[in-house]
């Protein structure tokens, strides 16, 4: 596989990259406005002082009094004082200043001299309306070729170990910005090389993208471990209950081909081949419709449903011929309720309670109100259930001592009805007396009547 670079090292990279870039447009930007910066902080020292010297200077009879606090020369910057003529009267003028320039009032410029250049500022004091003196202030110009010059020398230095520390930063965010994420990587590598689906990637919980992505993870992982724990159910369960009736069906085989000679021992073996392979088709539906509840993909569209009248129809269909079936069943009791599972339920409870009570005992069927739930009971008075078998019973493939339990069952009814009250948000109860009989209980929320 072609080997590309990590996110975390193509993100320290761009990182890095924009820095640098950022910092030679500083530099550049730094460059430009240097030299104006320099330039104008200059003419403002001069400005100042020329202006302060301004204050120490008076004309009287056309000749000027300086006193004591003018500056002839301080920051660089020289102030003299000239005549009306424009002959020098106190001052002095710098040695590599050397240009005759015409004066002009309170107007600052930059002069080309011999030596470089010069900041001249004049200002005219004035003695009265027709006489006065000049103030000159002059300063050299910034040096802004040095000042570059400067600059980049600085940045030589400066660049390569801003670059290298902001490359050290960009790494060091990017890899604690990735650390849930190799968190994640991590552990899905494990439940994957493992093949044990129950680990869990268990980051705290928090509103961040990766806080989120971890949760969506894990609910994956319970899914997906739920599934696999129906699967494997399903295989153990269809691989172990169809297991006694091939082997019934194949022994049944080979004793017809050693000994069954008359057409009737045929008939019988045949008809025993046949009882199986129901007891296999039947087992084998259960199974699959118990698997596709549990994963959810059993067709259970909700409608609302008349409890009483549902299950009266239900039985009047199903249960005709047993007279012994008594119905009781409260009319306008509504629940949100599959009609296609409900009929499934009743028919189990209703199976069960013929199997296990006397022929000539009589079986209620209840539809009521109780407690503000609707209730759907099934009663019988037959041989009742011990009161520590009454939670194992619930399980699948589970059937009571052999004596007592029925030679046609699979132990998959119960588990199959406590799945469907479960689906229809309801439960199941039991009142069980041995030798009494059971009442097994609907309970499902009422829908409101609107
Ligand atoms: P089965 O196919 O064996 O009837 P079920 O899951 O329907 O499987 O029932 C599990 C066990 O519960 C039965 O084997 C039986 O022992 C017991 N049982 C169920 N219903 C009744 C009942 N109405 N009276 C007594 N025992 C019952």
């Amino acid at each position: 596989m072609k080997k590309t670079l990590s996110v975390k090292s193509k993100i320290t990279i761009l990182l890095t990259l924009l820095m640098a870039g950022l910092a030679v447009l500083l530099l550049i930007f730094m460059l430009f406005i240097s030299n104006s910066v320099a330039t104008q902080t200059a003419m403002d020292q001069l400005n100042e002082t020329v202006h302060s010297n301004l204050a120490y200077v008076e004309v009287t009879d056309r000749k000027p009094v300086i006193s004591e606090g003018f500056s002839y020369f301080q920051n660089g910057i020289s102030t003299l004082i000239y005549s009306q003529k424009e002959a020098l009267i106190a001052g002095q003028i710098p040695v590599s200043f050397q240009a005759e320039i015409p004066f002009e009032n309170g107007f600052i410029r930059t002069v080309d001299s011999t030596d470089g250049q010069y900041i001249v500022l004049d200002l005219w004091l004035a003695s009265d309306w027709q006489s006065g003196v000049w103030l000159r202030g002059l300063m050299e110009a910034p040096n802004n070729e040095s000042l570059a010059r400067n600059l980049l020398f600085i940045s030589l230095i400066a660049l390569p170990i801003f670059i290298l520390l902001a490359a050290l930063g960009s790494y060091f965010i990017t890899k604690r910005a990735f650390q849930p994420l190799d968190h994640i990587t991590a552990t899905a590598e494990a439940i994957n090389e493992a093949k044990d689906l129950s680990g869990r990637i268990g980051l705290p919980e928090g509103g961040d993208e990766f806080s989120r992505l971890a949760a969506d993870f894990d609910q994956m992982f319970e899914r997906l471990e739920h599934s696999f724990e129906i699967e494997k159910q399903f295989t153990a369960d269809a691989s172990h209950e169809l297991r006694t009736p091939v082997s019934i069906i194949k022994g049944a085989c080979e004793y017809a081909e050693k000994y069954d000679e008359t057409p009737e021992d045929h008939a019988e073996t045949i008809s025993m081949i046949h009882r199986q392979a129901d007891k296999m088709a039947s087992l084998i539906s259960q199974l699959l419709s118990m698997t596709r509840m549990e994963q959810g993909t059993e067709n259970t569209l909700m409608e609302r449903v008349d409890l009483g009248e549902f299950a009266y129809t239900f039985s009047q269909e199903h249960f005709m011929e047993h007279s012994r079936l008594k119905l009781n069943t409260a009319q306008g009791v509504f629940v949100q309720a599959n009609p296609e599972l409900l009929g499934r339920l009743i028919r189990n409870l209703v199976e069960n309670a013929m199997k296990y009570s006397d022929d000539s005992s009589p079986i209620s069927l209840t539809v009521a109100v109780q407690n503000m739930e609707a209730t759907l009971s099934v009663q019988d008075f037959g041989i009742g259930i011990p009161h520590e078998e009454q939670e194992k019973i619930w399980q699948r493939f589970y059937q009571a001592d052999a004596s007592r339990s029925n030679e046609n069952g699979s132990g998959l009814g119960l588990s199959m009805v406590r799945q469907i009250a479960d689906t229809h948000g309801g439960y199941m109860t039991l009142e069980s007396e041995p030798e009494k009989g059971s009442t097994f209980t609907l309970h499902l929320p009422l829908l409101k009547v609107s």
